[in-house]
């Protein structure tokens, strides 16, 4: 990866369970044992993920009796992205989670072959954004921008496969 568009760190004083938690105590809504898990397993890694990919991890993690339903889980996942713990995104014709809370603001690249995304982190971008807003005399609370193309892999992968025809 090139350096300098790595991203950064973000440090927070709660855990994302213990903010969470305080969440739902603020809605009067119970952290229950199912709840935690979901949590649990969500941040147990920084990765994009849909809710298709959540539920398939989900039934082969938890045994029958303490697995999450369904509902359970489309309903979480709604209440992480209010909560402000996951942000979610939509990204051809997918809709994607990732970190939001703990994690450092950041931008995507999307492959429309391979459907990776790679995250990358801007000072410039950032800079030219707040020229933008001033100009417009408006206030930032954020934003989001998908470069969309085709992946270095995927176009060496189509390279060598043209190579390989006019060798034929
Ligand atoms: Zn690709
Ligand atoms: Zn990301």
């Amino acid at each position: 990866m090139n350096h300098e568009y790595s991203l950064g760190a973000v440090q927070v004083s709660l855990t994302p369970q213990e903010r969470f938690e305080e969440y739902l105590r603020s809605k009067k809504m119970r952290f229950t044992q199912e709840r935690r898990a979901l949590v649990d397993h969500v941040f147990s890694q920084h990765e994009h993920f849909d809710a298709n990919t959540l539920l398939e991890e989900v039934a082969e993690k938890f045994d029958r009796k303490s697995r999450p339903s369904r509902a359970t889980v489309y309903r979480t996942l709604n209440e992480l992205v209010e909560a402000g713990l996951l942000r979610k995104f939509n990204v051809g014709s997918r809709d994607v989670y990732e970190h939001d809370y703990g994690y450092p603001q950041h931008d995507h690249l999307h492959c429309k072959k391979c459907e990776k995304l790679i995250e990358f982190q801007s000072d410039a971008l950032v800079e030219l954004r707040d020229r933008v807003a001033q100009d417009y005399g408006f206030r930032v609370t954020g934003h989001r921008l998908i470069i969309t193309g085709v992946c270095n892999e995927c176009r060496t992968a189509k390279r060598r496969e043209r190579r390989r025809h006019d060798l034929l």
